[in-house]
């Protein structure tokens, strides 16, 4: 073999053992950051040929909420962005909820207390309480549990053996935290970030374990990574202060940490903080892939029930922290996936830009094709074209969806292709329609119902044919076809939109509209 065939082999072996997870906590709905974290582990996975795991985390039982695993599930589905393993799919390294995980921790916390890197603490909250509020007295607000302050309470450290065991044997309620060590740097290398080093002065003795039975999140996700094989962690920012605990972690069990990559905050228009999910409501647009509807009855909206396509959710999504490094910004699933690399991610914040995700959509709505469109239209829309053809709708469609955001738009923006209007644009009528209008349009009507074959083409023929023999510019006549058909002064060809009426349809309304529109007038 040679080298670069070696290479390669080895690149493709390790392809196969590139392992991710998305590890979402059920304490809410997801909010459109934790989707592009997905996304990205989604893309990073597919791109190595590697699995792409979903974990739900909820060892904090207080913070629970009904049915958010649920939206996390379905929210993933709309986006397209289908794990290979985890929960709701099954695989080798289950269970993938952390409460039915919960008899596998203690061992791991036994461990880290027998090996001397974490102890048993008995403080009370009260205890807890009152060294926060001394410490405010010092004027010394950010009490920490540390190196320095655990040697004053009341843990395995400072308690005499046999104290500690009666203790336990009594069930007297404990945490176990990680002992972590005084004045070292740690530093690991993130994928997005580079180096990173913080010293251990900087960070407390996070509780590891409860002696209710249940692991907090440091200890279950650390536990989980390993177990379940997960070769990269890519997540939020918001965990960047947590990853010095997981590298010392790691080195405590003596196992081999996964590669980590932070991903960049999503931030508000202005870049002035983060984007909380009251943003969204607020500022006009959805922060959630989703409705949800809180237990309290508020409601969040949902890019889906905007209207959004999935295909432009997720697009606009990924350009917020990462780039290709070309000017290509439309991109399939697939297409994302070839081009997507954690080192094009960005560490700066990335600001969200309403008008660019309405842009993304309206370039996924033009792509879509009018048979989907016609379908989706159906959906929408409802009774109201229930009587039209699907031929119909798609031929609509393809009228209508330059000039439309959204499915509905192409009803709203094109009502007078389902029903007569009722109302006739006052601009143009108060400047295009001139005393010889109605004659002209009644004439032109005439014209009309002489085409026998009532195609775009033809109608278009007859009318230059009409304009011509009347010695007028296209300008003055076919606003006033315009208006007489549809009520408004703009829009797609005329010509196509009568052939779509048909030769019946377009008659009766130049029959009827151009009483109506002299009535206004006069
Ligand atoms: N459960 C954490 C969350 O809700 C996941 C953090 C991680 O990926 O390690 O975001």
């Amino acid at each position: 073999m040679n080298q670069l065939s070696l290479r390669k082999n080895l690149e493709f072996m390790s392809d196969k053992s590139v392992r991710v997870r998305f590890a979402p906590s059920p304490t809410g709905p997801l909010h459109m950051g934790g989707v592009r974290t997905a996304l990205y582990n989604y893309l990073f996975a597919k791109k190595h040929n590697g699995t792409f795991i979903l974990r739900i985390e909820d060892t904090d039982q207080n913070r629970f909420v009904e049915g958010a695993e649920e939206y996390i599930i379905e929210a993933l589905k709309w986006c397209g962005i289908t794990p290979d393993e985890g929960q709701g799919i099954g695989g080798d390294y289950g269970p993938y909820k952390q409460s039915e995980r919960k008899a596998m921790y203690k061992p791991y916390a036994d461990q880290l207390i027998a090996s001397g890197n974490a102890y048993y603490a008995f403080d009370t909250s009260e205890d807890l309480d009152r060294m926060r509020k001394q410490a405010l007295q010092m004027k010394m607000p950010n009490w920490q549990y540390n190196s320095v302050t655990r040697t004053s309470m009341q843990n395995s450290l400072t308690l005499p053996e046999d104290e500690v065991q009666k203790r336990l044997d009594n069930g007297d309620s404990y945490v176990i935290r990680f002992k972590m060590p005084r004045n070292e740097d740690v530093r690991f290398e993130d994928e997005i970030r580079g180096w990173v080093v913080v010293n251990t002065n900087n960070v407390d003795d996070k509780v590891l374990y409860k002696s209710d039975g249940m692991p907090t999140y440091h200890l279950a996700n650390i536990v989980d990574d390993h177990t379940m094989k997960i070769s990269h962690v890519i997540r939020g920012e918001e965990w960047l202060p947590s990853a010095p605990l997981h590298v010392l972690l790691y080195e405590a069990f003596g196992w081999d940490a996964p590669k980590f990559a932070h991903c960049p905050l999503l931030l508000r228009p202005d870049g002035n903080g983060k984007l909380s999910k009251r943003d969204g409501d607020r500022l006009g647009f959805p922060v959630f892939p989703i409705d949800w509807l809180s237990a309290e009855g508020e409601k969040f909206s949902g890019y889906r029930e905007q209207g959004y396509l999935p295909g432009a959710f997720i697009n606009m999504l990924a350009f917020l922290g990462w780039n290709p490094g070309t000017t290509q910004e439309i991109f399939t699933l697939v297409e994302m996936v070839e081009a997507f690399s954690l080192n094009r991610v960005s560490k700066a914040g990335a600001k969200f830009d309403a008008d660019k995700t309405k842009w993304f959509q309206q370039q996924y709505l033009r792509a879509e094709s009018e048979s989907s469109l016609a379908k989706l239209l159906r959906i929408e829309v409802g009774d109201a074209i229930s009587s039209f053809s699907d031929e119909y709708l798609e031929q609509a469609c393809h009228l209508m969806k330059e000039r439309a955001t959204f499915v509905e738009d192409i009803y709203s923006e094109g009502q007078y292709l389902f029903e007569n209007p009722t109302d006739f644009d006052e601009k143009t009528v108060s400047k295009k329609w001139k005393e010889e209008a109605e004659e002209l349009m009644k004439e032109w009507s005439k014209e009309l119902e002489t085409i026998s074959d009532f195609d775009a083409i033809n109608i278009e023929t007859s009318f230059k044919a009409f304009l011509e023999a009347k010695e007028m510019g296209i300008g003055k006549v076919l606003p006033l076809f315009r208006l007489v058909v549809t009520g408004k002064g703009m829009g797609p060809s005329m010509f196509e939109i009568s052939a779509l009426l048909g030769k019946e349809e377009s008659l009766k309304r130049m029959e009827k509209n151009i009483p109506a529109i002299v009535k206004l007038k006069g």
